[in-house]
């Protein structure tokens, strides 16, 4: 048996935040984050929209990013104060984060974290309130998915989320919200979507219902993630509602080891953070080399490259085509080919790449990955996207 969840609702299209004034209820908390909704006038409007509604309105404001468990109950103390039956998040991933720990924090105020961090075992949801989320990046698609990571600073763990309880009943996919994003920011999250929506289709999890949104998620980056890096505006809506469809792939097919990768080197060297989307889109590559030497991820990776139309009639030759073609997309957008040319020092990675594999092997993605994988060769992999090398193995 499988399950397939997503929102109640996606409203999108430029202006679709006016859907707030749609909502039937009578009190509503909005949370954000750290200012940019604010100066934007995004978060005026969706206060003034919540009272059409009628409803009574309480702010949350000042979510960081990567939030924080002190954010989280805070979140929630404040939710248990003022009692509204709608949660409404907007920003970037971390509000939306935040408000759905916090959603389980304020209906379960008994609950612990180490509770909620065992995949799909949440307390049923909704007895107090609703969640709706409004994303104002193109990449996590946390707005439609099952997932939320918070992180305990004092432990230095991330607490991974995972429940289709807290998949959220309204999502507002609206282009207007992401006009302002730094072109480095339409990069990053572009080809995080990208590698959502490629390690969904080949995860050992994807089926019927995840494989036509992954597919169609892959055609409209890589036709509309160079010109909306470049500034077109109409092209950067397209990728708004690209990300989405990818999001609603992954939440329900999982991803694999690019994300168990990206997780356990974003913050391990000293030469400064490895931005979550920029891992990913180096780390692709290799590991489609990689998990192609399994005969199934073989013919599902040459499969979307047939679907995208790249050149190649041989299995080998069209997984070929579609390597190259990231590796085109990551030379267009900026963005390094190997951890060498990003600015790793070399005594640094080999001093700590062993304990690194050992960690990513062990990530939550993993288990999805089409092909198996071994702290030694997910080594040799490290080796290989250090150095720009072959993967042969
Ligand atoms: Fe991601």
């Amino acid at each position: 048996m499988s399950r397939f969840t997503l929102p109640r609702d996606i409203y999108h299209g430029k202006g679709s935040l006016s859907e707030l004034k749609n909502l039937k209820g009578k009190k509503a908390i909005l949370v954000v984050g750290g200012g940019s909704m604010k100066r934007q006038g995004f978060l005026d409007m969706a206060v003034n929209y919540l009272k059409e509604a009628g409803m009574e309105v309480r702010l949350f404001e000042g979510v960081e990013p990567d939030p924080s468990v002190e954010t989280v109950m805070k979140g929630a103390q404040a939710m248990r104060e003022f009692e509204p039956d709608w949660i409404v998040s907007m920003g970037g991933g971390s509000p939306i984060d935040a408000a759905k720990a916090m959603w389980a924090f304020y209906e379960y105020p008994d609950v612990t974290f180490e509770d909620l961090c065992i995949p799909f075992n949440f307390p049923q949801l909704r007895t107090k309130a609703k969640l709706a989320a409004i994303p104002s990046t193109s990449g996590t698609a946390t707005e439609v998915t099952a997932f939320s990571v918070i992180t305990d600073y004092a432990k230095g763990v991330k607490y991974p989320l995972a429940d289709f309880n807290i998949t959220p009943d309204i999502a507002i996919v609206d282009p207007d919200l992401v006009k302002g994003l730094p072109a480095k920011q339409v990069a990053y999250t572009g080809m995080d979507a990208l590698t959502h929506a490629i390690e969904a289709y080949v995860s050992t999890l994807h089926g019927p219902f995840t494989d036509p949104l992954a597919l169609q998620a892959i055609e409209m980056v890589l036709d509309y993630l160079p010109a909306s890096y470049h500034g077109n505006m109409d092209a950067r809506e397209q990728m708004h509602y690209a990300q989405c469809l990818a999001g609603m792939a992954f939440s329900n097919a999982l991803l694999g080891i690019v994300h168990s990768m990206a997780h356990k080197t974003g913050a391990a060297f000293s030469t400064g953070h490895i931005t979550h989307g920029c891992a990913n889109a180096m780390y692709l590559p290799y590991v489609i080399r990689y998990n192609a030497k399994d005969a199934t991820a073989a013919s599902r990776y040459a499969d979307i490259a047939r679907r995208m139309g790249l050149a190649g009639v041989s299995e080998a030759a069209l997984i070929n085509s579609l390597c190259a073609k990231i590796d085109e997309m990551n030379t267009e957008l900026a963005i390094p080919k190997t951890l060498q040319e990003f600015g790793i020092k070399e005594d640094e990675f080999k001093e700590k790449i062993a304990s690194i594999s050992e960690l990513a092997v062990g990530d939550a993605c993993t288990g999805s990955n089409p092909r198996a994988i071994t702290p030694a060769e997910m080594e040799r992999l490290f080796n290989c996207i250090y150095y720009g090398t072959e993967v042969d193995f």
